[in-house]
């Protein structure tokens, strides 16, 4: 029985993952997000009774032994993980111990402009942070964070940790109906992205029971708001089946990659099965490549690819 070790669990956008829990015995969160799935408690700038790294690191050497198959090892909190004191110590035993899985840190970005996290977080394979508004008054309600977390901060923390960081980056955006699921906060979040360039946005919204009374928004409305938000690779969460699959001629899907990179979860959700040979031929012609953005495969141009490896 593991104390701050759970799972394995599958993940669509991942795989195997092998996650570890910073604050088991309570939430620990300098957020209190209207759509968070866990009980609502009091922010906090701390995780109380926080364990020990050495201990953290015994139970995932052993954990790794018992699941050799785990693609990542996912660091968590009940909470917040960067808020965790010893992280930098913790970070660098997992290192050690990971062997060929790949490190994986989901945060909600209050604490990047602080060179320290950003520090740490370079260590790290995978790192994804959360930017559901890049306005004031929208992420305060629906992050509603500390007094002392302001989105500015955020995002001028997200710049300078791009300039150094040069694994994967991933930012979520997650939609809530009626706070920004509008134009204008996807427009500012464009011009953040813009800025920021992460190697992947995955656009998603309320998929389980949230702490607050609100609501998701449907999955033609996730696709509709993804055009505000410029051509960067935007895994979207297809929650519904589609109404109707498209016949796409490749002359049509090379015009949408050029707008946006289509993930495979795109091409399942929309894409018929002429449009799928249709794509197959461009692959096979070397218009279209296929390129793996952290667990998740996109189909994209090969002028972007190139641009993103330079
Ligand atoms: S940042 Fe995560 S844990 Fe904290 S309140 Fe928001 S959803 Fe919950």
């Amino acid at each position: 029985m593991y104390k701050y070790i759970f799972g394995p669990v599958s993940s669509r956008r991942f795989g195997l993952s092998l996650g570890i829990d910073l604050s088991p015995e309570q939430k620990s969160c300098n957020f209190d997000c209207l759509y968070c799935e866990l009980k609502p408690a009091k922010v906090t700038d701390s995780i109380a009774n926080p364990p020990k790294a050495e201990d953290v690191l015994e139970e995932v050497e052993k954990a790794l032994k018992e699941y050799p198959d785990v693609d990542v090892i996912t660091i968590t909190a009940n909470g917040e993980p960067t808020l965790y004191p010893f992280l930098d110590t913790l970070t660098e035993g997992l290192n050690r111990l990971k062997g060929d899985k790949k490190l994986l840190i989901l945060s909600n970005a209050s604490t990047i402009v602080d060179p320290r996290i950003q520090e740490i977080l370079r260590k790290i394979d995978i790192v994804k942070l959360s930017l559901d508004c890049a306005t004031p008054a929208c992420f305060k309600k629906i992050d509603r964070p500390l007094k002392s977390v302001h989105i500015e901060d955020v995002i001028q923390g997200l710049i300078a940790f791009r300039q150094k960081f040069t694994h994967a980056l991933i930012l979520e955006i997650l939609v809530v109906q009626g706070i920004n699921d509008k134009k204008e906060e996807m427009e500012a979040l464009k011009n953040v992205l813009d800025q920021v360039k992460p190697d992947r946005v995955d656009l998603g919204t309320i998929d389980r029971p949230p702490a607050y009374d609100v609501k998701g928004v449907s999955t033609e409305k996730l696709k509709a708001l993804s055009h505000y938000l410029g051509n960067h690779n935007i895994s979207i969460m297809h929650k519904e089946k589609p109404q109707k699959r498209v016949d796409f001629s490749k002359e049509e899907i090379l015009a949408t990659i050029l707008r946006r990179p289509q993930s495979a979860s795109d091409v399942a959700y929309l894409f018929s099965d002429k449009a799928r040979e249709n794509l197959e031929a461009l692959l096979h012609e070397g218009k279209v490549v296929e390129e793996n953005i952290a667990g998740v495969l996109f189909y994209t141009l090969p002028e972007n690819q190139h641009k993103r490896k330079k």
